[in-house]
């Protein structure tokens, strides 16, 4: 899951990338209007965090011109306190859900599981052989038996399962786990894999390699 958090606050700004970085997203942040429409331009996201007062360029600005384009990217916009207008205007220009400054961090990371599973078209629970996944408690299990994972192993997972029993290669594995910035090394994806795959065999599920190519997650009988 990649997210774009356009946000000029930078206290607000890092506390929101630790959160939602330790929670296992990758996040590109920009700090003005004009660099978060170029972003939204340059890459797809699966979540645009919005904040309204923006420089350069007005987050609501930013909304209007990603919808005209017809991108149908869930938008969580943020705003002030006593913004009730701009809340109201911000629904009608079509962001999805809200969140009033100041808010408390769980809240944030609830909504923004939800408006990424919105988007994804991810069901809340996925079965794929013996694993279920919940994607709203973001918790794994093999024939019932919880899964440990940490948050990159997790965010593997959800991109494996998005495309169970098909390729992904490992340019989309580094898109979904890195924000700009973040370098994370073809080795260090293989050293994610080999570790999920470790979690996940003696369930019968298994992470299938691609020579050259990427990987796929099976399971016994084959096909998803
Ligand atoms: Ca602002």
């Amino acid at each position: 899951m990649r997210i774009l958090l356009a946000e000029d606050d930078t206290l607000i700004a890092d506390g929101l990338s630790r959160t939602l970085r330790k929670a296992g997203y990758a996040l590109d942040h920009v700090a003005d209007g004009a660099s978060a429409d170029a972003a939204l331009l340059s890459q797809p996201y699966d979540l645009l965090i919005l904040d309204l007062g923006l420089p350069r360029m007005s987050g609501m600005d930013v909304l209007r011109r990603l919808r005209g384009r017809r991108c149908a990217m869930p938008v969580l916009i943020l705003t002030a306190q006593d913004g009730l207008e701009d809340r109201v205007r911000g629904l009608d220009a079509g962001a999805d859900d809200y969140l009033t400054k100041p808010f408390a961090l769980p809240e944030l990371e609830a909504r923004v599981r939800a408006l990424t599973r919105r988007g994804t078209g991810m069901p809340t629970r996925i079965e794929f052989g013996s694993l279920a996944y919940d994607q709203s408690e973001r918790v794994a299990k093999l024939n019932g038996q919880v899964v440990e994972l940490s948050a990159r192993e997790t965010g593997l997972l959800e991109v494996l399962l998005l495309r169970a029993g098909r390729l992904v290669s490992k340019e989309q594995l580094v898109d979904h786990l890195c924000g700009w910035g973040e370098e994370v090394s073809n080795n260090a994806i293989e050293v994610y894999v080999h570790r999920l795959r470790k979690k996940l065999e003696h369930g019968g599920v298994r992470i299938v390699t691609v020579r050259g190519l990427g990987y796929s997650l099976e399971k016994p009988n084959g096909g998803p």
